[in-house]
């Protein structure tokens, strides 16, 4: 099995600066300081505290802010799937078990390890112009003749952004013969965990989790086998646990039992474990969750999308469990757009229950940026702006939605948009600067990402399908980045849309 080398990355340097606002919410001890700055030194927090204390001990520090808008850790994004990254905005109509068959799977037998770089390089401009700088990825795919998982390191390396990865396996889920067997995919899960290791070495913030995609996509054979690997080596597990209802009754036709008790009886609680979703769980799944600690990653924009139903935030945090907010997969979502989360988590909360107090917006701010790092065992290094923890800040700054800060933390959460986002820095380097991307350039990207997105369309066959309305590979190269919603349509597309 051959793949391509880790693409070169350009990181600027990591910088020593004095990072001011008119609020700097640290989700720490410190609290929400007025006029309040963030000292940053060889990429970690060396001090918070009121900028003109810090600016006159530090006179010859550059100051980064005018002392107007938001400080904040950035954010954790807590479940997300990069291999969807060049597949957006198709069966948007679709359930999740439909989703999952009929696009989903078309697409990730034939993805690439090129396609898993270049599409995690596109939505890392997304997710860090949305203040994004942790992510927790779960790649999905089943081609049998790539390692296309590997791809996310060799993206997430050359964008700076520190990141959990894993490959979300599953050998039963593709209707017909299985794609591959269960040694096949150890194998695989087994390298990426090696390109994890070799990057972290070389300095990369990244880490690997075991991924299982989701219990009944998985043989029995193959779940058992990933049991035995994660206790072997020590791994965490990523997964998805209670999404939908139909999950449920095929878990309890299959195995005479719902898919926590049978994760508990497989002992995957056994090793840390997060779990996109939680939404369809009973009072004695939570008893479980809490008492091994599994993490939950709520997914709202996604969840509303499938209509999947409302994860019980309230009820999980009640229980003691992590509960981290994520956006999903960029085709579940169409985005990769974290504030949006952020503020979906809130409003999908009080809209459910019919109480505007039930998740308040210093809540969800904390869900989305420590307990996210908690959630992610990641909460010693990040998610709160604390001396000694890693330089990952967002600055918010220079646009209408952050200027009147009578609420500064609800207006965070209700009003920001991704025009605010002005630095982000991820472990001291600025990865955005001045509201643009510096690490990647967006435009670039765009032109690099297109054909492959194409011709994912086409060689899934979803463009003959009619599901995907792309052009063929090569109709478009040398287009401008502007065209791209006119050469985005076909002149005979028509009124297409996705089969009911
Ligand atoms: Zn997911």
């Amino acid at each position: 099995m051959t793949y391509a080398t880790a693409r070169p990355g350009q990181l600027p340097p990591r910088e020593e600066v004095l990072v001011r606002a008119a609020w700097v919410l640290t989700v720490g001890p410190a609290g929400d300081l007025a006029y309040g700055a963030v000292h940053v030194r060889d990429g970690e927090i060396v001090a918070v505290g009121p900028y003109p204390e810090l600016r006159a001990d530090l006179p010859d520090v550059p100051v980064v802010g005018d002392g107007t808008g938001l400080l904040i850790p950035g954010f954790v994004n807590a479940h997300t799937h990069l291999s969807e990254a060049l597949t957006t905005g198709m069966g948007s109509e679709l359930t999740l078990f439909e989703w999952g068959e009929r696009i989903v799977g078309p697409l990730g037998s034939v993805l690439t390890i090129e396609d898993a770089c270049e599409g995690t390089r596109l939505r890392a401009v997304e997710l860090l112009l949305t203040g994004v700088t942790t992510v927790n990825d779960m790649f999905v795919h089943s081609n049998p003749d790539e390692f296309a998982s590997l791809g996310v390191v060799d993206g997430l390396v050359s964008a700076g952004l520190r990141g959990v990865v894993s490959f979300g396996a599953e050998d039963a889920a593709v209707p017909g013969a299985p794609w591959a067997g269960a040694a096949r995919i150890l194998a695989e899960q087994d390298e990426l965990a090696v390109a994890v290791t070799a990057a972290a070495a070389s300095g990369a913030p990244i880490g690997f989790r075991y991924g299982v995609g989701t219990l009944l996509g998985q043989s029995d054979e193959l779940l058992e086998a990933g049991v035995d690997a994660c206790r072997s080596h020590g791994w965490a597990v990523h997964t998805h646990l209670a999404e939908v209802r139909e999950e449920l009754v095929t878990a309890s036709a299959r195995w005479g039992r719902r898919t926590i008790p049978h994760a508990l009886g497989l002992g995957m609680f056994d090793r840390p474990l997060i779990a996109g979703h939680g939404v369809w769980v009973t009072e004695s799944d939570i008893d479980i969750l809490a008492s091994h600690d599994v993490a939950i990653a709520h997914n709202p924009v996604a969840n509303m999308i499938l209509g999947s139903g409302v994860c019980p935030v309230p009820r999980l945090r009640a229980a003691g469990l992590a509960v981290g907010i994520g956006t999903d997969g960029a085709a579940s979502n169409d985005s990769q757009d974290m504030l949006q989360a952020v503020k979906m988590a809130a409003l999908l909360a009080k809209v459910h229950a019919l109480d505007p107090s039930v998740l308040d917006a210093a809540t969800v701010l904390r869900m989305a940026t420590l307990d996210g790092a908690r959630a992610l065992g990641l909460d010693h290094l990040v998610g709160s702006l604390e001396p000694g923890k890693r330089a990952d800040l967002v600055l918010l700054q220079d646009s209408v939605c952050v200027s009147v800060l009578h609420d500064p933390c609800g207006q965070l959460v209700y009003g920001a948009s991704p025009r605010a986002v002005r630095d982000v820095w991820v472990d001291g380097r600025r990865l955005v600067a001045d509201h643009a991307c510096v690490v990647i350039d967006e435009r670039e990207q765009v032109e690099r990402a297109r054909p492959l997105a194409s011709r994912l369309a086409y060689a899934s066959g979803l463009a003959d399908a009619g599901i995907s309305r792309l052009r063929p590979p090569g109709r478009s190269a040398g287009r401008r980045v502007d065209d791209v919603a006119t050469d985005a349509v076909a002149p005979d597309a028509g009124e297409r849309s996705a089969p009911s």
